[in-house]
């Protein structure tokens, strides 16, 4: 399968998805995470991105995971008019390259992240687009904030003013449970109802929903899937 195919297969799904439970499927993002794909492969997919947007068979969004793989890439990649997005984990000295190369930091999980990312968006003069990662799913191997300090957080980020929360990221659980999966998209969703009405804020995004769980994302909500192995095969023994 190429990828162009695997993308149009995807689309098919969220659509699939999407109307089963009353949504529109333009409503959801696909974002094509590119963690551990050469520049060729990912090269491959910008050029049907710019082939078929007509056809709808394009990504609307990037993802990487760590912050010198994206941007030894980025520098190599004609990504201009793809927003860039971190989606991995966030290391305090990481924080500037950060700032400089990412349309969106996806990974905000403690106040401490939160304030040095603030402090370099100041001195770049950039409002950094950011969403709180929250660990829904409570394995301790899952990175994000813990539930019960999800409000705490989002307090001290709001009095940021070089940040710009834009709404809320999980990844789901390690789980074949229909049930277990979407609970954890649910308390996503439910927390991000929460925090609209204390901030004010629209907090549009959910970014929830990854290869084997995006359609259970779509139904509890999920504004943008990050899809890595549908898309570009198995990354088996590559991250
Ligand atoms: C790797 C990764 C994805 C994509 O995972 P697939 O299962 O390959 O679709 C999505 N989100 C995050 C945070 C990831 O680390």
């Amino acid at each position: 399968m190429s990828i162009k195919e695997n993308i149009k297969k995807v689309r098919e799904r969220i659509a699939d998805a999407a109307l089963k439970c009353g949504r529109k499927p333009d409503e959801i993002l696909l974002m094509g995470v590119t963690k551990t794909r050469t520049v060729d492969e990912i090269e491959e997919a910008l050029n049907y991105n710019s082939l078929t947007l007509k056809d709808g068979l394009y990504l609307d969004l990037i993802g990487e995971n760590r912050v010198q793989e994206a941007m030894e890439k980025k520098s190599k990649l004609n990504i201009e008019n793809l927003k860039l997005n971190l989606i991995g984990h966030l290391q305090a000295n990481k924080a500037r390259k950060a700032v400089e190369i990412f349309d969106m930091i996806q990974s905000i999980d403690s106040p401490e992240i939160a304030e040095r990312v603030d402090k370099i968006s100041l001195e770049f003069g950039k409002i950094m687009p950011v969403l709180i990662e929250i660990n829904t799913s409570g394995e301790a191997s899952k990175t994000g904030v813990n539930p019960e300090k999800f409000y705490e957080l989002l307090d001290n980020v709001l009095k940021l003013k070089n940040l710009r929360l834009e709404g809320l990221m999980t990844v789901g659980p390690i789980s074949d449970d229909e049930k277990i999966i979407r609970s954890s998209f649910a308390m996503l969703r439910k927390f991000a109802e929460e925090a609209r009405s204390r901030s004010g804020l629209e907090l549009k995004i959910l970014s929830m929903g990854m290869s084997d769980d995006f359609e259970y994302a779509v139904m509890e909500g999920s504004t943008q899937v990050r899809i890595g192995s549908l898309i570009f095969g198995s990354r088996s023994g590559r991250f």
